[in-house]
């Protein structure tokens, strides 16, 4: 039995961003649902002792997205704090965002507009390239997640109305500039230090920590 992830900070801290009541829909009814889904899917199946990771790279269809869903929103939700703080970066993170997009402010530009022009409901992601090394932005569309792909991600906006729709109305790009100000970067180079050391092995011990 999968469990919901708990959250690591004060729902009620994140200001005009996202409210509690935003939290409490996205963390309590969607992001549940699918665990709560996923549980019923696997049961009495091949899948059903498997860990996350397992079942999201060997699985499709309903199960597939359940799964995937479920991973995508625990990290999406490990990359906000209502304490952002760039300073918190890591050097060797911070040296291969600025190699790649010139500098940090350049690097939220591509990627406000990158995740703007996402189609229909999806996801934005920041991601260590395990094949050639280097960092990249990627849309993912509906569940699907770039962990099948032998991509690291670093960092995720969730694009699919319901992530921002109770606190931004239609408004993606308002919600994303917003979400700029709550990246938790801490979180993000140690993401970069974890693909850089482990590879692959970082996403299977990030998933095993929420759900052993
Ligand atoms: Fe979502």
């Amino acid at each position: 039995m999968f469990k919901l992830r708990t959250l690591p900070y004060d729902t009620t801290a994140f200001g005009k961003f996202l409210s509690e009541e935003a939290f409490s829909y996205h963390h309590g009814k969607h992001h549940k649902t699918y665990v709560d889904n996923l549980n019923k899917l696997i049961k009495d199946t091949e899948f059903e002792n498997k860990d996350l990771f397992f079942i999201i790279k060997n699985s499709s269809a309903g199960l597939f997205n359940n799964a995937a869903q479920i991973y995508n929103h625990d990290f999406y939700f490990d990359c906000l704090s209502p304490k952002s703080d760039e300073s918190k970066m890591n050097a060797a993170f911070k040296t291969a965002l600025e190699k790649e997009f010139n500098s940090l402010s350049e690097f939220k530009t591509e990627f406000i507009k990158g995740a703007s022009g996402v189609f229909g409901s999806g996801w934005f992601w920041l991601v260590y390239d395990l094949k050639d090394k280097k960092l990249k932005l990627l849309s993912t569309p509906n569940a699907a997640t770039p962990i099948t792909e032998e991509k690291v991600p670093l960092l995720v906006a969730d694009v699919w109305e319901h992530a921002y729709y109770i606190n931004h109305r239609n408004a993606r790009a308002a919600y994303l500039e917003a979400f700029f100000e709550y990246v938790n970067w801490e979180f993000v180079a140690k993401a970069y230090e974890w693909a850089l050391k482990e590879g692959e092995g970082s996403i299977q011990f990030y998933i095993n920590e929420l759900h052993s």
